[in-house]
């Protein structure tokens, strides 16, 4: 079995995310894409988090559609930080030696991977699939350069269709009275809307 994982905050999910992740599960064969919503990103401390329970009832809905689509709130269950290398570690445990994990981050977030809480040991163990993001280079030499050996063979990159979406964006659009139709799917538009989301 190979299943990529897909982390992130989810406040909310978007088209970004989901097209990405089809690509992905597509290019690399994978047998399904797990999504994983982050509890409390130790580097998103400063901004106010929408509640664990809406961006886990979005991501549940935002993936219904899609049979190689999963979701997990075992990051939501745990207490304190929470840190991707206790949540790979916990799937290797849970899933075995048969089957190879690939955690897909995104441009941004591979450009400070080595920021990560024990990045060395969560690149050494785990494969990484490193995916473009409009808007943002990286400095694939600069990764090489901390990680060694283990970038090359551990983290593998590719070039995902280019949409230009993020949730920051989405927060804005809806407080501002903007539509975001087309921008998540439609089953996230009306919860948004019916809960009163970032207003
Ligand atoms: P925010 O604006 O709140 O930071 P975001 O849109 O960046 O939200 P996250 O939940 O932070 O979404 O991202 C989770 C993962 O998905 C990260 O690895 C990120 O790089 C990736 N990602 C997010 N949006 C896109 C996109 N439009 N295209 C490709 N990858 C994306
Ligand atoms: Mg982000």
């Amino acid at each position: 079995m190979k299943i990529g994982i897909m982390g992130g905050t989810f406040d909310p999910i978007h088209l970004g995310h989901l097209a990405t992740a089809e690509f992905v599960r597509e290019s690399f064969s994978l047998d399904e894409i797990l999504f994983i919503p982050a509890a409390r990103p130790p580097h998103k401390l400063c901004r106010h988090v929408t509640d664990e329970i809406h961006r886990l009832t979005m991501t549940n809905l935002a993936t219904r559609s899609n049979k190689f689509f999963r979701v997990s709130d075992m990051e939501l269950k745990r207490t304190g930080l929470s840190y991707t290398l206790d949540t790979m570690d916990a799937l290797h445990k849970q899933f075995g030696a048969t089957t190879e994990l690939f955690f897909i981050i995104g441009a941004d977030s591979l450009a400070d991977l080595s920021k990560w809480h024990e990045s060395k040991k969560l690149v050494a163990r785990s494969h990484f699939i490193a995916t473009t993001r409009p808007g943002v280079d990286v400095d694939f030499s600069a990764t090489e350069k901390f990680f060694g050996s283990a970038a090359s063979e551990h983290i593998h990159r590719v070039t995902t269709p280019a949409i230009e979406i993020s949730s920051t964006e989405i927060r804005e659009r809806v407080k501002l009275g903007r539509s975001i139709k087309y921008l998540v799917p439609e089953a996230v538009e009306e919860y948004i809307l019916r809960e009163g989301l970032y207003l």
